[in-house]
């Protein structure tokens, strides 16, 4: 047989050793109940549009032959939990695409004051609503992927049109040599006790008082997700009532 080397390990390096270790196994159980977390959260999010299908098929099999209203009225529900849940599904594997590390980002140049009027103008005529644009510079360049910036703008603006009915601004700044757009909107705000959770997966203020957005809670945790991925952060301020201003630092 072959003889083992073996190294005896002072008493300092085994305690240094063992704390190294409990801190991973730590870190091994903190993610892994995240991901129960996540698993229990999406199988409840899915089930709900899939228990309405279930009803409605029930109902077009029981009197859909003769009663052309409940046919109409089926076909619409079923169709519309049907979107829900592919828009949750493309949400959900998106997000754990970026969660994982294996969603790959192309970062170039980006000229942002063109950029974003591009978007503007987008979003003003998607939902028929008052978005402006302010930039304190005529250019400014950025190393971001084109694709999910767009992305990431869809989602602030698209909450900021959802959670108001006043105009939403863009504002592009440069603050202390870092690169900014702050997303403001003048509506129902964010209360206080939320603000550190919204970036959760799932996390919605009072779900009854959103039902009717149709939101997913995953919007948030998707943009924090490609904004990290580019080493930048995000920062939001918010009064109920008032409104809420998003700020991407996007380097
Ligand atoms: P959702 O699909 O529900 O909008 P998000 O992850 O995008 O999910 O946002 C999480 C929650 O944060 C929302 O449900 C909403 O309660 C709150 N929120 C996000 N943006 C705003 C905003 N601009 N104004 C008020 N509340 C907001």
């Amino acid at each position: 047989f072959r003889k083992i080397q073996t190294t005896r390990l002072s008493e300092d390096e085994l305690y240094d050793m063992a704390i190294t270790f409990n801190n991973m196994i730590n870190r091994l159980e903190e993610n892994f109940d995240k991901e129960k977390q996540f698993i229990s959260d999406a199988s409840h999010e899915l089930k709900t549009p899939l228990t309405v299908i279930e009803s409605y098929t029930k109902l077009i099999k029981r009197w859909g032959k003769d009663d052309e209203s409940i046919r109409e009225e089926a076909i619409e529900a079923i169709s519309s939990e049907t979107q829900r849940m592919k828009m949750l599904t493309e949400k959900m594997l998106n997000l754990a695409a970026t969660e994982r590390g294996d969603e790959s980002i192309y970062p170039e140049s980006i000229e942002l004051v063109s950029f974003c009027q591009a978007i503007q103008r987008t979003l003003s005529i998607t939902y028929n609503r008052n978005v402006q644009f302010l930039s304190d510079r005529d250019e400014i360049y950025v190393d971001w992927d084109p694709q999910k910036l767009k992305q990431v703008l869809y989602i602030f603006v698209d909450n900021a049109i959802k959670y108001s009915d006043q105009p939403v601004q863009i504002n592009l700044k440069e603050v202390d040599n870092r690169i900014t757009i702050t997303v403001i909107d003048e509506g129902i705000g964010i209360p206080k006790e939320d603000l550190d959770q919204i970036f959760g997966r799932f996390y919605r203020v009072d779900k009854s008082r959103n039902s009717q957005s149709g939101g997913t809670g995953l919007g948030l945790s998707i943009a924090a997700g490609i904004i990290a991925k580019h080493g930048g952060n995000v920062t939001v301020e918010s009064e109920e009532d008032k409104g809420t201003a998003f700020t991407i630092y996007l380097n």
